[in-house]
């Protein structure tokens, strides 16, 4: 069985091409600037082979049936016929309280998430796009939606709530989401079987710690606890988004500097984080180098993205009553031994000790903590792209 990966953005689409016999990736790639000039299709093959196409790509209907030819094409295909696609996962940001699991689309399914579409209005009705012209394209094909909030619907009422008057989580839905859903499961899954615990049994603390940032309580098997909520803003330090703060901040500083509450909101996800603190970039590699070079914002900004994970693995290991592991992915988690130094060299309480020799490595899977190490670190790299066609075929397989 062979399985497309879709994840469509406003301006681009991203996608892996899986044979799932096997879980190898025949071919990935990615289509930039939709809608914009100077669009292109980016495409590349297992062998390493890359391919570009620059051509005018003015709507996602147009970028999905360049990847479908490119994945046909006689020069750098991978399938004779369309019919050797078997079936279409697609990324869906946002689930709201409808979904718990990943999902065979219908028309029943689109109208659900149209619905939960005020909740993430930058990332749903983009995801929406690739689904309906997945559908027009390719009627009889099994399409699965896989949602990043789904892992999170089994928290208990008393992380989901927020204290804030009950008509909001009536009337309007608020209450905590968590995202990243797909690779949290993911890499706790995969530490479970690396410390030999089943894992409904294995207390697990992941942090997916990318440019967006969320550290998840999973206990035996199932998220209790996240650190984001509503939106991707709330928890962590992340790239441009401030995290944690006291929500009067957000009214104190539209009265001084005369903002409206999307120019504020504007402030939060887009110029704060590692970028707004250092006032260097977004990017921690860029932010270590300036710290490197003893720039004090940059050392800042990295101090603060630290002591935030640091001080949730502390809560939800007291959520939890304990934890057997703790796993480092994504961008930062997987590449930054400094970043995970500083963290794990702060649980020393919860015995926990770093082996710095396998702490230094990039990229890889790997224990990073001694063998005497009472809880277990590891650095796990995440792929939710395989998360999605592993469900997709789960349920493609049982829809017949
Ligand atoms: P992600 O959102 O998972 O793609 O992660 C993006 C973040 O990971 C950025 O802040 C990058 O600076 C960081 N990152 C990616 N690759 C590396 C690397 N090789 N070394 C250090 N940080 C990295």
């Amino acid at each position: 069985m062979k399985i497309l990966v879709l994840n469509s953005g406003s301006s681009s689409l991203k996608y892996q091409f899986i044979n799932m016999d096997k879980e190898e990736v025949l071919a990935k790639g990615l289509v930039q600037r939709i809608g914009i000039e100077d669009s292109f299709l980016e495409h590349e093959l297992s062998d390493g082979r890359e391919i570009k196409i620059e051509t005018d790509i003015p709507d996602h209907g147009k970028g999905i049936k360049l990847v479908i030819d490119a994945l046909l094409s006689d020069e750098h295909g991978v399938v004779d016929d369309i019919d050797e696609i078997s079936a279409v996962g697609h990324r869906v940001v946002h689930g709201g309280e409808k979904f718990a699991d990943s999902v065979l689309i219908n028309d029943e399914v689109i109208k659900q998430i149209e619905e939960v579409s005020e909740l993430a209005p930058l990332h749903n009705p983009a995801n929406l796009k690739g689904i309906k012209v997945c559908e027009k394209l390719m009627p009889n094909k099994p399409q699965v939606a896989v949602f990043d909030t789904a892992f999170h619907q089994s928290m208990p009422e008393k992380a989901y709530m927020y204290a804030l008057p009950y008509e909001y989580y009536e009337k309007y839905g608020v209450r905590r989401y968590g995202f990243h859903g797909t690779s949290h499961k993911y890499v706790s899954k995969k530490a479970a079987e690396l410390i030999d615990k089943p894992f409904t049994e294995a207390k697990i603390i992941t942090c997916h710690l990318g440019n967006g940032a969320s550290v998840a309580a999973v206990d035996g098997g199932k998220s209790v606890d996240t650190s984001m909520g509503l939106t991707p803003l709330e928890g962590l330090v992340m790239g441009t988004r401030c995290g944690d703060i006291d929500p009067a901040i957000a009214p104190f500083i539209m009265e001084k500097e005369g903002l409206t509450a999307s120019e504020m909101d504007t402030i939060m996800n887009k110029k704060s984080g590692l970028y707004g603190v250092s006032g260097i970039s977004n990017d921690s590699r860029d932010v270590e180098d300036a710290a490197t070079d003893g720039n004090h914002r940059a050392e800042i900004a990295l101090e603060l993205f630290d002591y935030r994970v640091k001080k949730y693995v502390g809560a939800y290991t007291a959520a939890m009553n304990g934890v057997d592991a703790i796993v480092f992915t994504a961008g930062i988690g997987e590449n930054s031994k400094k970043s995970r130094a500083n963290i794990v060299n702060g649980l020393k309480y919860l015995g926990i000790s770093l082996n710095e020799e396998a702490n230094d490595s990039r990229g890889e899977e790997v224990e990073i903590s001694t063998p005497d190490s009472k809880v277990k670190v590891f650095v796990i790299p995440t792929n939710e792209e395989l998360v999605i066609a592993q469900d997709t075929k789960r349920i493609a397989d049982f829809s017949g």
